[in-house]
């Protein structure tokens, strides 16, 4: 069997956007009661209840999840509130545990999915079950990585399986914690639209407020669901404290999402792909344009202390040469990219010249 034959009939037992609420780490059992209470209390839709029970940490020294402990709350939140829950394992110990707690729905997290090792190991321990396993996307922009994590579960005859775009680490910081790169997770969807992908805007804003924008986004592709960190005093968390929303705000934020018309479905997804593929491009040529900036301005420093002067004519002959060059072998118009350079260069010109006046 391979991954296209898989019908993932569980996504349907859920009505649409299925979402996954709750804090980032389960910290104690009366944080994990109040916020399943709180989530409950706004009669948002939200089927299922999620805890990070063991925190893979960047650096050595933070908080590592309180560990099983917390599967007795989530236990709880389940026999109290009716939530289903949902975990992440990140070895075959975690994952016997998991199971004896009767977790609902485990995941494979993003710094788990790049090691093939570990995801085998996960796998092995899975091994037939019945339960819903969800794959985060892995840390670096690697599809075939993902999708092997995804093969690896079905090699173990696992196969109620789903994917969660949870974006990607980028060495730049940019105004994302991980830059979702949405082609990648729809290269995803085309190649297995039979595989329920959901969103994480969570970790991949890093902050509160785009994560209602990040959610819309992924709804107008086509996504059937989102897991967002949800907690009953997000300042006070012990991870992730700046991307964390109490219950409420993720309530409007949940009743604030259109839903897409079925009707249209078809339409609206490859419309939606197209502006999504398009805002991807023009954020990361924005962010381009700000780091050339940031360099030229440094090159204005320079030319201060030298006492040079800002325009090259040089220099830009070659920069003109080169992108008139480059145009001809991309098929684009030599007149374009000279305008869009030139505006460039003029930019870079007024940057450096205010350096000179030492206006900034
Ligand atoms: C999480 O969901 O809390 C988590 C650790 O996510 P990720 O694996 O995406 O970093
Ligand atoms: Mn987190």
């Amino acid at each position: 069997m391979n991954l296209s034959d898989l019908k993932n009939e569980w996504i349907k037992e859920f009505s649409q956007p299925m979402m996954i609420a709750g804090p980032c780490s389960a910290e104690s059992e009366a944080q994990m009661l109040e916020t399943a209470k709180r989530i409950k209390e706004t009669n948002a839709q939200v089927p299922i209840f999620r805890a990070g029970i063991w925190k893979p940490r960047t650096k050595p020294n933070g908080f590592e999840g309180v560990g099983v402990i917390g599967l007795n709350w989530l236990k709880k939140v389940k026999e109290e509130y009716g939530f289903l829950t949902a975990t992440e394992v990140a070895n075959a110990h975690h994952v016997s545990a998991a199971l004896e707690a009767d977790v609902d729905i485990l995941w494979i997290g993003a710094r788990s999915t790049v090691n093939p090792f570990t995801v085998q190991e996960i796998a092995e321990a899975l091994k037939g079950t019945k339960k819903i396993v969800l794959v985060k996307n892995p840390v670096n922009p690697d599809l075939a990585l993902w999708i092997g994590a995804l093969e690896r579960l079905l090699g173990q005859d696992i196969q109620n399986l789903g994917a969660i775009h949870r974006g990607f680490s980028t060495y730049q910081k940019t105004k994302y914690r991980n830059n979702p790169n949405w082609q990648i997770a729809l290269d995803f969807k085309s190649q297995f639209p039979n595989i329920p992908m959901l969103i994480d805007p969570s970790h991949i804003c890093g902050n509160r407020t785009g994560l209602a924008d990040i959610t819309q986004e992924a709804l107008n592709v086509g996504y059937q669901g989102a897991i967002i960190e949800t907690h009953s005093n997000p300042d006070e968390a012990w991870s992730d404290a700046a991307q964390q929303i109490t219950p409420e705000v993720l309530a409007t934020l949940i009743s604030n999402l259109k839903v897409r018309n079925s009707g249209l479905a078809g339409f609206d997804d490859e419309m939606g792909r197209h502006r999504t593929l398009i805002s991807d491009l023009d954020f990361q040529m924005i962010e381009l344009l700000s780091q050339r900036m940031k360099i030229s301005e440094q090159i204005g420093k320079l030319k201060k202390e030298n006492d040079i002067a800002i325009f090259q004519p040089e220099r830009w002959k070659v920069i003109a040469e080169y992108a008139v060059q480059k145009a001809k072998e991309t098929g684009m118009s030599q007149d374009f990219i000279e305008k869009v350079f030139k505006a460039i260069h003029e930019e870079s010109i007024e940057k450096q010249n205010n350096i000179m006046i030492d206006r900034i």
